[in-house]
């Protein structure tokens, strides 16, 4: 019988270390090795040269390394990049570097299709096949570092969780991947300079707060009434408003976290003052930003960008009120890498 080989990276630095103690090595071999996994993101045992030619090789019998590979890059006319990521299994995710003048930021995937069904996003039309692992997450953001570093000539600054899926239902392992990213042993980064963006479940926003996390939340949330929000995104029915809202006001009481709110506005659909008011009644129990954010056309005309106007009239409305507005155009359209457009079409 073949023994399957583990994924080496769902180990911790503990598990490691005491996996060579029992094949009668050190301990603090396990350290070096984890060292080479994370910090170095080695594609393989062969890289890992303080280790000798026999602990490689006795490595490679045991395990696997389940790297990424970015199997096509695309470059848009503004400067963003959209890589397909091939998983070890053969999936595809998508992941994306959108630059300005000052800052790199990547978007990356939480999960291989969603399984959320919002009907202006053309991930949604994929099924859901499954959870990315921890490392999945982590080596889309070490590639676009490299991306970053290659093209732009300075590291990664920020990073959002707003690619394929929903990072709160693959709780456990976005925050596996986000103590990576942020501890010394991995890449090291500011958890203020991660944003987790969730469409809204509740329960799991609570736990956020309970989990004294440090990154930013973000909320798709579109409208503040729950008969519009249910028509374009159906499973507000089961997290209806009203539980998002005591939720989110837990979240703001715990952490003291300001909230984003991404909110497109379509013609015909959530374009009048009374959407708006409804906003701002929803939002302002905390400190609170909205970006309104440019639709990205999915193919179908059932939803289309309002007009200016109505966006100059959310604008007047929230910044009466108090709540920090901003207008954003898309990046990355021309490759499909804008938000809501990733499909794996390439
Ligand atoms: N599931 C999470 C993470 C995805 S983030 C969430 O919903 O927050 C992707 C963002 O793009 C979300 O704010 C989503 O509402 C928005 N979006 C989806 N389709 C879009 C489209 N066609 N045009 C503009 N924004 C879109």
């Amino acid at each position: 019988m073949i023994k399957e080989k583990k994924d080496i990276r769902a180990l911790s630095r503990d598990q490691l270390r005491d996996f060579f103690v029992s094949e009668g090595d050190k301990a603090f071999r396990g350290n070096q090795v984890y060292e080479w996994l994370w910090a170095k993101s080695a594609h393989s045992f062969d890289e890992m040269t303080n280790l000798s030619k026999e602990t490689r090789a006795m490595l490679e019998e045991h395990f696997v390394i389940n790297h990424i590979r970015v199997d096509q890059m695309q470059r848009s006319q503004d400067g963003t990049i959209k890589n397909a990521v091939k998983l070890h299994d053969g999936l595809v995710v998508e992941s994306v570097l959108i630059p300005t003048s000052t800052r790199t930021t990547a978007c990356v995937s939480s999960q291989v299709g969603c399984s959320l069904d919002c009907k202006f996003c053309a991930t949604a039309k994929l099924k859901r096949m499954r959870n990315l692992n921890p490392d999945e997450i982590y080596d889309q953001v070490v590639a676009i570092d490299n991306e970053s570093r290659l093209y732009f000539d300075r590291p990664l600054s920020n990073i959002v969780f707003m690619g394929m899926g929903e990072p709160l239902m693959n709780y456990r392992n976005v925050l596996k991947a986000i103590e990576m990213i942020t501890s010394e042993d991995g890449l090291g980064m500011s958890p203020r300079r991660i944003t987790v963006s969730t469409s809204g479940v509740p329960k799991m926003i609570r736990k956020l707060a309970d989990d004294k996390v440090r990154f930013k939340l973000a909320v798709s949330l579109h409208s503040a009434i729950d008969e519009v929000r249910s028509r374009i995104m159906p499973f507000n029915e089961t997290f209806p408003l009203k539980d998002l809202r005591e939720a989110l006001q837990y979240w703001y009481q715990e952490t003291k976290s300001r909230i984003t709110y991404e909110y497109v506005v379509w013609k015909g659909i959530n374009d009048t003052v009374e959407d708006a008011r409804a906003l701002v009644q929803f939002c302002r129990f905390a400190p609170s930003k909205v970006n309104l954010i440019e639709y990205n056309p999915i193919g179908d005309d059932t939803f289309r960008q309002a007009d200016f106007n109505a966006i100059e009239m959310y604008r007047e409305i929230l910044e009466e009120a108090g709540i920090t507005v901003t207008v954003r155009r898309s990046r990355g359209k021309d490759i499909d890498a804008a938000c809501g457009q990733l499909a794996n079409k390439s």
